[in-house]
């Protein structure tokens, strides 16, 4: 069971395979793999205890970054990972980073970005889209405002954490425009990524 694996000079850490999307993009259902080597798919969820061990195992001396994603929807462990986070920097002062769609106050049905605090620097969203229904035609959410909420889980998290939303280049100049503007008004940064990663 892969619970850490590395990607370019980070570890990256497999919190879950839950998730609150079913993107059209999604390349879960094809690969179990985004690395080449280790298989993502969890036989079962590794314990706080079991993360934390894992990631300890390892020379973080060797990695920029902690980064929690999953295959699948990190935010459903939320405050595991807050608690992992802090854990591991008592130890290692290395930076961190969660890699999420956003849902994490929509599964939790409360504000949950306190638990940022002092554990996790940087949040980065994936928003996919420049209005909600074009992220609903393409992420396809089990939440009905999951894109309102996402944009507000990221201008709360902009208290605790730094902030960056993210699109793809693929989107067209003007809606890349559109999403700059939307992820302005709630205070983060955009970042465009490249398809092919
Ligand atoms: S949010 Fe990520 S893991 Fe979930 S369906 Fe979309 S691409 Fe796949």
């Amino acid at each position: 069971m892969t619970i850490t694996y590395e990607l370019g000079k980070s570890l990256y850490v497999n919190i879950t395979n839950r998730c609150s999307n079913a993107c059209t993009f999604c390349i879960r259902k094809d690969e179990p793999t985004i690395n080449g080597t280790d298989d993502l798919w969890l036989e079962k969820e590794p314990t706080k205890e079991e993360i934390l061990e894992d990631i300890l195992k390892r020379d973080l001396s060797k990695y920029k970054e902690l980064v929690f994603c999953g295959y699948g929807e990190p935010s459903y462990r939320l405050d595991e990972i807050c608690e992992i986070a802090k854990e591991v920097k008592k130890k290692h002062p290395i930076p961190t980073r969660i890699n999420t769609n956003g849902h994490g106050n929509l599964i939790f049905k409360k504000d949950m970005t306190p638990c940022l605090k002092d554990a996790i620097d940087t949040v980065s969203i994936s928003l996919n889209a420049k209005n909600k229904e074009e992220y609903n035609a393409l992420c396809r959410p089990v939440f009905e405002d999951a894109y309102d909420a996402l944009l507000e889980f990221a201008r709360l998290a902009g208290r605790y954490a730094k902030v960056i939303l993210t699109i793809v280049d693929i989107l067209p100049e003007e809606d890349q425009e559109a999403c700059r503007r939307v992820s302005n008004s709630v205070g983060a940064e955009l970042r465009i990524r490249s398809y092919i990663d």
